[in-house]
């Protein structure tokens, strides 16, 4: 036995989890208060069956690795480490098969940074896009900038020929399969320029790829692979660590080019999160270079909102919050393009979190209606009133008031009838509110198939799967693809024997959520929710199939092709029907 399953053995997950939290029994699983989000009502689930702990509000969790990685912040290997001394289980030297997968990925990724590089330096109209974006030539190397070229297999072939399996190339994500029907795959990025994706410890993890004209998405990312947690990458803090400790801060900005653009412009304690919101690892991460950071986000909504998150997770992992307002422009980038002083003095000069909440408020309400003024100072003199001394309260009236055109005795008459409330970035007990992620009907359906593993039939018979690529859905596509493969009747051990580590997490998640949000539920009833589950992905999926072939149709020259492609329009609506 290998001595990961021989700790898993030795270990159940309610033994490790009740260490930490207390457990009361919830059907099957048990439940209690999680451990990564302050909440009053459970919503961390375990289950012993799974091998599986996951919170429905935070939505972190994972096996007893995971959960070990998790609470204690430390590496999968430690963690591994960590686990095997409590279970008395003696682990080899060298543990190779450990990380293998990973790096593996980091090989593949080491490859195809090369690749990209090689094909911008053969396509001079891409590069000159980066140099027309202000970047030097040496900036353009250090970040290691490429380009895709528009093909589905010059990179494929291009690592086949290094000696790469084919699965090795998925299993990295540098190459995807459209649908689960298909057997081919092909290159993932294609016509894009490329962002390679390094972790603090310098190894190539993803890729983000930018279209270079209209054409959605922007910016297409790797997803998550055994090289990728997203999570845990801060984009930029490979180049950035030494900065960061020297100048004792950590500056946070959204995009990949604002990072190359504050660097390249000397602020190299610069970082980003990687097309996600700002995580509680990334903050521990960062806290190991410094106790100060500065959210520099963009001046739009999207960008205070985030801000507002941002501190919010800031302050629960206890470090010092900045605010940047960006003078000029709509991000870092764009002001350190136009006017570098005001970057500067913007650097120079943050401000406080109570100003940005006066920003953040007076950009939420209309302070010229009376609706407006009342929902600015319900959520403004709460704040205000958590300052103790009078000078201080004082001096956010005055400002209050002449906001909003009114008496500051008034204002002071308010602030005694006030209770304080609990706000982000104002350090008082409160209750978290973490973000709701919601599930898709693909991760519910998934979800069923491994509960009710009958279901799996009227699925492969009647969910219209070749969809055009989607990263959304690809990575439910991928796993009902391996559980197709292995055939009727369904061996559900099997098939999670052909899953890679985090898909079988994700297919315990998925499994657990049926339990969570089905509690009790009869199986009769469970091919019912499926038949309906598949109706309403089969309409959705319809709809994206029938944009695919407009968009090819009205851009196709040939006739011949065109001919083809109104069949297969025809065909479509026939299915439609049928619906
Ligand atoms: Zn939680």
């Amino acid at each position: 036995m290998d001595h990961l399953e021989e700790i898993r053995a030795r270990m159940g997950i309610e033994e490790l989890v009740g260490s930490y939290v207390q457990l009361k029994k919830a059907g099957r699983n048990l439940k209690g208060l999680c451990p990564f989000h302050n909440e009053k009502t459970p919503s961390f689930m375990v289950s012993p069956e799974k091998g599986i702990a996951y919170c429905f509000g935070c939505h972190q969790g994972g096996d007893i690795f995971k959960f070990v990685e998790l609470i204690e912040n430390v590496s999968f290997n430690e963690a591994v480490k960590i686990l095997a001394q409590k279970t008395n289980v003696t682990l080899p030297q060298r543990m190779p098969e450990l990380n293998n997968k990973r790096l593996r990925s980091i090989e593949i990724n080491q490859w195809s940074v090369q690749f990209f590089q090689e094909q911008l330096e053969e396509n001079h109209a891409k590069k000159e896009y980066f140099l027309k974006r202000g970047l030097a030539e040496e900036t353009i190397k250090k970040f290691k900038l490429g380009f895709a070229p528009d093909s589905f297999d010059q990179l494929k072939n291009y690592l086949l020929q290094k000696g790469f399996e084919p699965r090795e190339l998925i299993d990295a994500a540098v190459v995807s399969q459209r649908s689960i029907a298909d057997k081919n795959s092909y290159d993932r990025f294609r016509d894009r320029l490329i962002f390679p994706i390094f972790d603090h410890q310098d190894n190539p993890v993803g890729f983000s790829g930018r279209i270079m004209g209209d054409g959605e998405p922007k910016y297409l990312n790797s997803p998550e692979t055994p090289a990728y947690n997203k999570s845990l990458v801060l984009y930029g803090l490979n180049w950035g660590k030494e900065s960061v400790k020297e100048k004792d801060r950590a500056i946070f900005v959204e995009g990949y080019m604002d990072v190359i653009a504050a660097h390249q412009a000397g602020n190299e304690n610069t970082i980003a999160t990687c097309g996600t919101a700002l995580t509680p690892q990334q903050l521990k991460l960062i806290k190991r270079y410094t106790q100060n950071i500065a959210f520099a986000f963009d001046q739009d909504s999207a960008g205070r909102e985030a801000t507002f998150r941002g501190i919010e997770l800031a302050q629960m992992a206890d470090v010092n919050i900045q605010i940047i307002r960006i003078p000029e422009g709509k991000d870092p980038d764009e002001c350190i393009q136009k006017n570098p002083g005001a970057w500067k003095n913007a650097l120079e000069n943050p401000i406080s979190v109570m100003d940005f909440y006066f920003d953040y408020t007076f950009s939420r309400f209309d302070k010229q209606t009376m609706e407006g003024k009342r929902q600015i100072m319900d959520f403004l003199l709460p704040l205000i009133k958590l300052y103790k001394r009078e000078v201080e309260q004082g001096v956010y009236l005055n400002r209050l008031a002449l906001e909003l055109k009114t008496d500051v005795r008034l204002l002071w008459n308010d602030l005694r009838n006030t209770k304080i409330k609990t706000y982000p970035g104002i350090k008082t007990e409160r209750e978290t509110k973490p973000d709701e992620r919601i599930f898709s009907r693909e991760e519910f359906l998934l979800g069923f198939i491994f509960t009710y593993p009958e279901t799996y039939k009227t699925v492969a018979e009647n969910l219209i799967d070749n969809v055009p690529f989607d990263t959304n859905t690809e990575r439910f596509y991928n796993l009902l693809k391996k559980v197709y493969t292995l055939g009727s009747p369904i061996n559900m051990e099997r098939v999670l024997s052909e899953l890679t580590e985090e898909e079988r997490e994700n297919v315990s998640i998925y499994s657990l959520l049926i339990d969570e949000k089905y509690p009790d539920f009869p199986k009769e009833l469970a091919g019912k929710e499926v038949g309906k589950l598949i109706r309403q992905i089969n309409r959705k999926n319809i709809d994206v199939i029938k944009r695919d072939y407009q968009v090819k149709l009205n851009a196709s020259k040939d006739k011949q092709d065109a001919k083809l492609l109104l069949n297969r329009l025809m065909e479509i609506s026939k299915l439609e029907q049928r619906i």
